[in-house]
Protein backbone atom coordinates (compact mmCIF):
# COMPACT_ATOMS: atom_id res chain seq x y z
CA UNK A 1 0.00 0.00 0.00
CA UNK A 2 0.97 3.64 -0.79
CA UNK A 3 -0.27 6.83 -0.01
CA UNK A 4 0.37 10.06 -1.38
CA UNK A 5 -1.82 13.14 -1.31
CA UNK A 6 -2.83 13.10 -4.74
CA UNK A 7 -3.44 10.66 -6.82
CA UNK A 8 -3.52 11.80 -10.86
CA UNK A 9 -4.95 9.12 -13.42
CA UNK A 10 -3.70 10.02 -16.77
CA UNK A 11 -0.04 11.04 -18.37
CA UNK A 12 -1.49 13.56 -20.98
CA UNK A 13 -0.69 17.43 -20.74
CA UNK A 14 -3.80 17.56 -17.86
CA UNK A 15 -2.63 14.73 -15.54
CA UNK A 16 1.30 15.81 -15.61
CA UNK A 17 0.32 19.95 -15.33
CA UNK A 18 -1.74 18.98 -12.29
CA UNK A 19 1.17 17.00 -10.89
CA UNK A 20 3.28 19.65 -11.69
CA UNK A 21 1.36 22.52 -10.08
CA UNK A 22 0.38 20.29 -7.35
CA UNK A 23 3.85 19.48 -6.60
CA UNK A 24 4.35 23.24 -6.63
CA UNK A 25 2.26 23.64 -4.09
CA UNK A 26 3.96 21.08 -1.80
CA UNK A 27 1.89 18.23 -2.58
CA UNK A 28 2.89 14.42 -2.56
CA UNK A 29 1.59 13.59 -6.07
CA UNK A 30 1.43 10.19 -7.30
CA UNK A 31 0.65 9.41 -11.37
CA UNK A 32 -0.34 6.71 -12.97
CA UNK A 33 -0.03 6.55 -16.96
CA UNK A 34 -1.04 3.08 -18.77
CA UNK A 35 1.38 3.66 -21.41
CA UNK A 36 3.48 6.73 -21.00
CA UNK A 37 3.25 9.97 -20.94
CA UNK A 38 1.98 11.84 -23.90
CA UNK A 39 1.46 8.72 -25.85
CA UNK A 40 -2.31 9.75 -26.70
CA UNK A 41 -3.89 13.15 -27.47
CA UNK A 42 -1.39 15.29 -25.87
CA UNK A 43 1.69 13.89 -27.12
CA UNK A 44 0.63 13.59 -31.07
CA UNK A 45 -1.83 16.58 -31.86
CA UNK A 46 -2.01 19.35 -34.01
CA UNK A 47 0.18 21.63 -31.32
CA UNK A 48 -2.26 24.60 -32.07
CA UNK A 49 -1.70 26.80 -28.97
CA UNK A 50 -4.99 29.64 -29.96
CA UNK A 51 -7.34 31.37 -28.19
CA UNK A 52 -8.85 31.72 -31.84
CA UNK A 53 -12.65 31.01 -32.07
CA UNK A 54 -12.98 29.59 -28.57
CA UNK A 55 -15.98 28.88 -26.83
CA UNK A 56 -16.99 31.34 -24.76
CA UNK A 57 -16.72 29.55 -22.01
CA UNK A 58 -13.44 28.71 -22.57
CA UNK A 59 -12.46 32.11 -23.36
CA UNK A 60 -10.89 32.99 -19.95
CA UNK A 61 -9.23 29.98 -19.61
CA UNK A 62 -7.79 30.09 -22.84
CA UNK A 63 -6.42 33.73 -22.47
CA UNK A 64 -5.03 32.75 -18.63
CA UNK A 65 -3.14 29.71 -20.42
CA UNK A 66 -1.88 32.01 -22.60
CA UNK A 67 0.28 34.14 -20.66
CA UNK A 68 1.60 30.64 -19.42
CA UNK A 69 2.38 29.84 -22.98
CA UNK A 70 4.29 33.05 -23.42
CA UNK A 71 6.26 31.71 -20.24
CA UNK A 72 6.41 28.38 -20.73
CA UNK A 73 10.51 27.72 -20.04
CA UNK A 74 9.96 29.47 -16.65
CA UNK A 75 7.39 26.92 -16.07
CA UNK A 76 8.96 23.84 -16.99
CA UNK A 77 12.19 24.51 -18.22
CA UNK A 78 11.63 24.13 -21.86
CA UNK A 79 10.58 26.28 -24.29
CA UNK A 80 8.46 23.44 -25.69
CA UNK A 81 8.91 24.29 -29.22
CA UNK A 82 6.48 27.12 -28.77
CA UNK A 83 6.37 29.71 -31.57
CA UNK A 84 4.22 32.78 -31.63
CA UNK A 85 3.28 33.87 -35.27
CA UNK A 86 -0.60 34.22 -35.07
CA UNK A 87 -3.71 32.16 -35.44
CA UNK A 88 -5.48 33.25 -38.76
CA UNK A 89 -8.85 32.00 -40.09
CA UNK A 90 -9.16 32.73 -43.35
CA UNK A 91 -12.37 34.72 -45.07
CA UNK A 92 -13.59 33.30 -48.70
CA UNK A 93 -16.22 35.38 -49.22
CA UNK A 94 -17.84 38.77 -47.99
CA UNK A 95 -20.08 36.37 -46.21
CA UNK A 96 -17.01 35.24 -44.16
CA UNK A 97 -15.94 38.69 -43.82
CA UNK A 98 -19.45 39.46 -41.70
CA UNK A 99 -18.79 36.08 -39.75
CA UNK A 100 -15.45 37.50 -38.59
CA UNK A 101 -16.61 41.09 -37.80
CA UNK A 102 -19.58 39.60 -35.35
CA UNK A 103 -17.27 37.11 -33.76
CA UNK A 104 -14.52 39.83 -33.19
CA UNK A 105 -17.74 42.22 -31.89
CA UNK A 106 -18.98 39.34 -29.54
CA UNK A 107 -15.60 39.04 -28.19
CA UNK A 108 -15.12 42.40 -27.80
CA UNK A 109 -18.90 42.87 -25.96
CA UNK A 110 -17.33 39.69 -23.52
CA UNK A 111 -14.17 42.00 -22.54
CA UNK A 112 -11.92 40.21 -24.67
CA UNK A 113 -9.69 42.62 -27.68
CA UNK A 114 -7.76 39.43 -29.02
CA UNK A 115 -8.92 39.07 -32.42
CA UNK A 116 -9.19 41.09 -35.02
CA UNK A 117 -10.32 41.29 -38.49
CA UNK A 118 -7.81 41.62 -41.09
CA UNK A 119 -8.61 43.16 -44.45
CA UNK A 120 -6.71 41.58 -47.99
CA UNK A 121 -4.10 43.90 -48.02
CA UNK A 122 -2.76 42.22 -44.53
CA UNK A 123 -3.81 39.03 -44.88
CA UNK A 124 -1.40 38.70 -48.21
CA UNK A 125 1.54 40.18 -46.51
CA UNK A 126 0.97 37.58 -43.68
CA UNK A 127 -0.36 34.36 -45.60
CA UNK A 128 0.98 35.36 -49.25
CA UNK A 129 -0.11 31.72 -50.23
CA UNK A 130 -3.89 31.90 -49.58
CA UNK A 131 -5.25 31.38 -53.01
CA UNK A 132 -6.70 34.67 -55.05
CA UNK A 133 -10.78 34.76 -53.95
CA UNK A 134 -9.37 35.16 -50.11
CA UNK A 135 -10.66 38.46 -49.00
CA UNK A 136 -9.40 38.74 -45.37
CA UNK A 137 -9.51 36.94 -42.24
CA UNK A 138 -9.98 36.86 -38.10
CA UNK A 139 -6.52 37.20 -36.29
CA UNK A 140 -5.09 36.37 -32.99
CA UNK A 141 -1.77 38.11 -32.90
CA UNK A 142 0.23 36.46 -30.39
CA UNK A 143 -1.36 32.91 -30.27
CA UNK A 144 1.22 29.88 -32.19
CA UNK A 145 2.12 26.25 -32.01
CA UNK A 146 4.57 24.15 -29.67
CA UNK A 147 5.92 21.05 -29.86
CA UNK A 148 2.68 18.70 -28.45
CA UNK A 149 5.17 15.15 -27.28
CA UNK A 150 7.89 17.54 -25.33
CA UNK A 151 5.47 19.23 -24.00
CA UNK A 152 4.05 16.77 -22.13
CA UNK A 153 7.30 15.53 -21.33
CA UNK A 154 8.58 19.07 -20.24
CA UNK A 155 5.45 18.93 -17.70
CA UNK A 156 6.62 16.03 -16.54
CA UNK A 157 9.91 15.55 -15.90
CA UNK A 158 9.71 18.57 -14.37
CA UNK A 159 6.71 17.51 -12.00
CA UNK A 160 9.27 14.69 -11.13
CA UNK A 161 11.94 16.95 -10.35
CA UNK A 162 10.05 18.80 -7.86
CA UNK A 163 8.86 15.12 -6.17
CA UNK A 164 5.81 14.07 -7.96
CA UNK A 165 6.35 10.00 -7.98
CA UNK A 166 5.47 8.84 -12.00
CA UNK A 167 4.01 5.84 -12.51
CA UNK A 168 4.34 4.83 -16.35
CA UNK A 169 3.20 1.45 -18.02
CA UNK A 170 0.78 0.10 -16.29
CA UNK A 171 -2.94 1.06 -15.84
CA UNK A 172 -5.51 1.74 -13.22
CA UNK A 173 -7.52 -1.30 -12.85
CA UNK A 174 -10.20 -0.41 -10.38
CA UNK A 175 -10.29 2.64 -7.99
CA UNK A 176 -12.83 3.28 -5.48
CA UNK A 177 -13.43 4.88 -2.25
CA UNK A 178 -12.41 3.39 1.08
CA UNK A 179 -13.39 5.33 4.09
CA UNK A 180 -11.22 8.14 4.02
CA UNK A 181 -8.98 7.30 0.84
CA UNK A 182 -9.30 6.35 -2.52
CA UNK A 183 -7.62 2.90 -3.13
CA UNK A 184 -6.27 2.75 -6.75
CA UNK A 185 -5.25 -0.94 -7.75
CA UNK A 186 -2.77 -0.98 -10.34
CA UNK A 187 -2.52 -3.60 -13.42
CA UNK A 188 0.96 -4.49 -11.94
CA UNK A 189 -0.94 -5.63 -8.45
CA UNK A 190 -0.39 -2.73 -6.79
CA UNK A 191 -2.51 -0.55 -4.84
CA UNK A 192 -2.35 2.93 -4.11
CA UNK A 193 -4.06 5.58 -1.90
CA UNK A 194 -5.11 8.65 -1.60
CA UNK A 195 -7.52 11.01 -0.05
CA UNK A 196 -7.97 13.58 -3.05
CA UNK A 197 -7.90 11.60 -6.94
CA UNK A 198 -7.93 13.37 -9.99
CA UNK A 199 -9.52 11.81 -13.55
CA UNK A 200 -6.94 13.13 -15.90
CA UNK A 201 -7.91 10.18 -17.89
CA UNK A 202 -8.81 11.60 -21.23
CA UNK A 203 -11.09 9.43 -23.51
CA UNK A 204 -11.11 7.01 -20.82
CA UNK A 205 -12.11 9.82 -18.53
CA UNK A 206 -15.90 9.17 -19.05
CA UNK A 207 -14.87 5.66 -17.81
CA UNK A 208 -13.44 6.51 -14.12
CA UNK A 209 -16.38 9.36 -13.82
CA UNK A 210 -19.17 6.39 -14.26
CA UNK A 211 -16.95 4.28 -11.21
CA UNK A 212 -18.41 7.17 -9.13
CA UNK A 213 -21.94 7.44 -10.31
CA UNK A 214 -21.14 10.37 -13.13
CA UNK A 215 -22.52 9.51 -16.16
CA UNK A 216 -20.64 12.16 -18.94
CA UNK A 217 -22.06 11.96 -22.56
CA UNK A 218 -18.63 11.84 -24.03
CA UNK A 219 -17.69 10.18 -27.29
CA UNK A 220 -14.61 8.29 -27.65
CA UNK A 221 -13.17 10.20 -31.29
CA UNK A 222 -9.66 9.91 -33.32
CA UNK A 223 -9.08 13.34 -34.83
CA UNK A 224 -6.57 12.58 -38.19
CA UNK A 225 -3.77 14.39 -38.80
CA UNK A 226 -1.38 14.86 -42.48
CA UNK A 227 1.97 16.02 -43.14
CA UNK A 228 3.51 16.61 -46.34
CA UNK A 229 6.99 16.27 -47.47
CA UNK A 230 9.63 19.48 -47.11
CA UNK A 231 8.59 22.44 -49.31
CA UNK A 232 10.42 25.88 -49.03
CA UNK A 233 9.46 27.79 -46.17
CA UNK A 234 6.36 30.14 -47.07
CA UNK A 235 4.06 29.95 -43.98
CA UNK A 236 4.43 31.55 -40.44
CA UNK A 237 1.12 31.76 -38.75
CA UNK A 238 -1.23 28.58 -37.90
CA UNK A 239 -4.50 29.07 -40.53
CA UNK A 240 -7.17 27.91 -40.52
CA UNK A 241 -10.67 28.78 -42.68
CA UNK A 242 -13.77 30.75 -41.22
CA UNK A 243 -16.25 28.20 -43.14
CA UNK A 244 -14.86 25.25 -43.34
CA UNK A 245 -12.59 22.96 -40.77
CA UNK A 246 -8.99 23.83 -41.57
CA UNK A 247 -5.98 23.38 -39.67
CA UNK A 248 -3.04 24.17 -41.60
CA UNK A 249 0.83 24.77 -40.58
CA UNK A 250 4.69 24.88 -41.57
CA UNK A 251 7.37 23.99 -39.19
CA UNK A 252 10.45 25.31 -39.73
CA UNK A 253 11.75 22.37 -41.17
CA UNK A 254 9.86 22.90 -44.02
CA UNK A 255 7.41 20.10 -43.54
CA UNK A 256 3.33 20.95 -43.65
CA UNK A 257 1.00 19.75 -41.03
CA UNK A 258 -2.55 18.97 -42.18
CA UNK A 259 -5.57 18.84 -40.24
CA UNK A 260 -9.16 20.27 -39.31
CA UNK A 261 -11.21 18.01 -36.75
CA UNK A 262 -11.50 15.34 -39.37
CA UNK A 263 -12.25 12.20 -37.70
CA UNK A 264 -11.20 8.14 -38.34
CA UNK A 265 -12.03 5.57 -35.77
CA UNK A 266 -10.83 4.88 -32.17
CA UNK A 267 -10.95 1.90 -30.39
CA UNK A 268 -10.16 2.91 -26.60
CA UNK A 269 -10.09 -0.63 -25.35
CA UNK A 270 -6.74 -1.54 -27.82
CA UNK A 271 -5.73 1.66 -27.95
CA UNK A 272 -5.88 1.82 -31.78
CA UNK A 273 -7.44 3.98 -34.70
CA UNK A 274 -8.06 3.62 -38.03
CA UNK A 275 -7.37 6.28 -40.73
CA UNK A 276 -10.48 7.37 -42.87
CA UNK A 277 -8.67 7.39 -45.92
CA UNK A 278 -12.23 9.40 -47.69
CA UNK A 279 -12.48 12.39 -45.23
CA UNK A 280 -8.40 12.97 -45.59
CA UNK A 281 -8.91 13.41 -49.30
CA UNK A 282 -11.39 16.01 -48.14
CA UNK A 283 -8.98 17.72 -45.79
CA UNK A 284 -6.23 17.86 -48.50
CA UNK A 285 -9.28 19.57 -51.25
CA UNK A 286 -9.63 22.22 -49.03
CA UNK A 287 -5.65 22.50 -48.43
CA UNK A 288 -5.54 22.93 -52.48
CA UNK A 289 -8.42 25.16 -52.77
CA UNK A 290 -7.36 27.43 -50.29
CA UNK A 291 -3.03 27.09 -51.18
CA UNK A 292 -2.91 26.47 -54.78
CA UNK A 293 0.87 25.84 -54.50
CA UNK A 294 0.07 23.09 -52.24
CA UNK A 295 -1.16 21.02 -55.15
CA UNK A 296 1.32 18.72 -55.65
CA UNK A 297 2.37 18.86 -52.65
CA UNK A 298 3.00 14.80 -50.92
CA UNK A 299 1.74 13.90 -47.74
CA UNK A 300 4.44 11.61 -46.44
CA UNK A 301 2.10 10.39 -43.38
CA UNK A 302 -1.38 10.02 -41.53
CA UNK A 303 -2.52 9.48 -37.74
CA UNK A 304 -4.62 9.85 -35.90
CA UNK A 305 -5.01 10.58 -31.82
CA UNK A 306 -7.54 8.93 -29.17
CA UNK A 307 -9.92 11.64 -27.69
CA UNK A 308 -13.08 12.66 -25.65
CA UNK A 309 -15.38 14.78 -26.93
CA UNK A 310 -18.45 15.72 -24.39
CA UNK A 311 -22.00 16.53 -25.62
CA UNK A 312 -21.62 20.12 -25.70
CA UNK A 313 -17.95 20.25 -26.74
CA UNK A 314 -16.12 21.84 -23.91
CA UNK A 315 -14.74 19.87 -21.13
CA UNK A 316 -15.59 18.52 -17.65
CA UNK A 317 -13.24 20.66 -14.88
CA UNK A 318 -13.79 20.69 -11.58
CA UNK A 319 -15.17 18.89 -8.63
CA UNK A 320 -17.30 15.57 -8.43
CA UNK A 321 -20.70 15.86 -8.10
CA UNK A 322 -21.22 12.64 -5.81
CA UNK A 323 -17.60 11.93 -4.60
CA UNK A 324 -15.80 13.92 -2.37
CA UNK A 325 -12.22 14.36 -3.07
CA UNK A 326 -12.67 13.63 -6.72
CA UNK A 327 -11.91 15.99 -9.07
CA UNK A 328 -12.04 15.84 -12.78
CA UNK A 329 -10.18 17.14 -16.00
CA UNK A 330 -11.27 15.50 -18.99
CA UNK A 331 -12.95 15.76 -22.42
CA UNK A 332 -11.20 18.41 -24.14
CA UNK A 333 -13.47 17.75 -27.25
CA UNK A 334 -10.46 18.53 -29.73
CA UNK A 335 -9.02 21.26 -28.44
CA UNK A 336 -7.49 20.66 -24.81
CA UNK A 337 -3.83 21.23 -25.47
CA UNK A 338 -3.42 24.58 -25.38
CA UNK A 339 -5.65 24.96 -22.07
CA UNK A 340 -2.95 22.53 -20.55
CA UNK A 341 -0.97 24.83 -18.17
CA UNK A 342 -3.56 26.76 -16.65
CA UNK A 343 -5.81 23.97 -16.36
CA UNK A 344 -3.19 21.95 -13.83
CA UNK A 345 -3.14 25.15 -12.10
CA UNK A 346 -6.73 25.86 -11.78
CA UNK A 347 -7.36 21.72 -10.53
CA UNK A 348 -4.15 22.22 -8.08
CA UNK A 349 -6.16 25.62 -6.84
CA UNK A 350 -9.30 23.45 -6.53
CA UNK A 351 -7.58 20.46 -4.75
CA UNK A 352 -5.35 23.18 -2.59
CA UNK A 353 -8.36 25.69 -1.67
CA UNK A 354 -11.26 24.42 -3.03
CA UNK A 355 -11.99 27.70 -4.92
CA UNK A 356 -10.03 29.31 -7.83
CA UNK A 357 -10.22 32.73 -9.35
CA UNK A 358 -11.15 31.48 -13.17
CA UNK A 359 -14.55 30.88 -14.03
CA UNK A 360 -15.28 27.16 -14.06
CA UNK A 361 -18.95 27.06 -13.74
CA UNK A 362 -20.05 26.02 -17.22
CA UNK A 363 -17.55 23.14 -17.07
CA UNK A 364 -19.22 21.46 -14.01
CA UNK A 365 -19.82 18.00 -14.52
CA UNK A 366 -23.53 18.78 -13.05
CA UNK A 367 -24.81 20.68 -16.36
CA UNK A 368 -24.79 16.54 -17.67
CA UNK A 369 -26.87 15.95 -13.97
CA UNK A 370 -29.03 18.75 -14.92
CA UNK A 371 -29.81 17.85 -18.11
CA UNK A 372 -30.22 14.32 -17.69
CA UNK A 373 -32.81 15.19 -15.17
CA UNK A 374 -34.85 18.21 -16.63
C1 LIG B 1 -5.02 14.74 -33.84
C2 LIG B 1 -5.35 15.75 -32.78
C3 LIG B 1 -5.12 17.11 -33.01
C4 LIG B 1 -5.37 18.05 -32.00
N1 LIG B 1 -4.99 19.35 -32.19
C5 LIG B 1 -5.09 20.22 -31.15
C6 LIG B 1 -4.58 21.54 -31.30
O1 LIG B 1 -4.01 21.91 -32.32
N2 LIG B 1 -4.73 22.41 -30.25
C7 LIG B 1 -5.35 22.04 -29.09
O2 LIG B 1 -5.49 22.89 -28.18
N3 LIG B 1 -5.81 20.77 -28.92
C8 LIG B 1 -5.68 19.86 -29.92
N4 LIG B 1 -6.10 18.58 -29.75
C9 LIG B 1 -6.75 18.21 -28.49
C10 LIG B 1 -5.74 17.90 -27.40
O3 LIG B 1 -4.71 17.07 -27.86
C11 LIG B 1 -6.46 17.22 -26.23
O4 LIG B 1 -7.63 17.94 -25.89
C12 LIG B 1 -5.59 17.14 -24.99
O5 LIG B 1 -4.33 16.64 -25.32
C13 LIG B 1 -6.25 16.24 -23.94
O6 LIG B 1 -5.30 16.02 -22.92
P1 LIG B 1 -5.61 15.01 -21.76
O7 LIG B 1 -4.46 15.06 -20.83
O8 LIG B 1 -6.99 15.27 -21.24
O9 LIG B 1 -5.74 13.57 -22.49
P2 LIG B 1 -4.63 12.55 -23.01
O10 LIG B 1 -3.48 13.22 -23.61
O11 LIG B 1 -5.34 11.53 -23.84
O12 LIG B 1 -4.12 11.86 -21.67
C14 LIG B 1 -4.94 10.99 -20.93
C15 LIG B 1 -4.05 9.84 -20.47
O13 LIG B 1 -4.73 9.05 -19.51
C16 LIG B 1 -4.24 7.73 -19.62
N5 LIG B 1 -5.19 6.82 -18.97
C17 LIG B 1 -6.47 6.62 -19.31
N6 LIG B 1 -7.04 5.70 -18.49
C18 LIG B 1 -6.07 5.30 -17.63
C19 LIG B 1 -6.04 4.36 -16.56
N7 LIG B 1 -7.12 3.65 -16.21
N8 LIG B 1 -4.88 4.19 -15.90
C20 LIG B 1 -3.77 4.93 -16.23
N9 LIG B 1 -3.75 5.82 -17.24
C21 LIG B 1 -4.89 6.01 -17.93
C22 LIG B 1 -4.14 7.52 -21.12
O14 LIG B 1 -3.25 6.47 -21.47
C23 LIG B 1 -3.67 8.90 -21.60
O15 LIG B 1 -2.26 8.94 -21.82
C24 LIG B 1 -5.91 17.62 -30.76
C25 LIG B 1 -6.17 16.26 -30.54
C26 LIG B 1 -5.87 15.33 -31.52
C27 LIG B 1 -6.11 13.86 -31.22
Amino acid sequence: MSVSDVLIIGGGLHGCSAALHLTMRGASVTLVEKDYAGRHASGVNAGGVRRLGRHLAEVPLSVASMELWHRIEDLVDDDCGFESHGQIKLAESEADLDACRRRSAELRAAGFDHEEVIGEKELRELVPAAAPHVVGGLISRADGAALPFRTVQAFRNKARKLGARIIEGTAVDDVRRERAAFAARLADGRTLRAPVLVNAAGAWGGRIAARFGETVPVDVVAPMLMITERRAPFLKPVVGATSRTLSFKQFSNGTVLIGGGYLGHADPDTNRTVLDYARLGQNARTVRELFPAMRDAQVVRAWAGIEARTADGIPVIGPSATEEGLFHSFGYSLHGFQLGPVCGAILAELVSTGRTNLPIAPFSVERFRTARTA
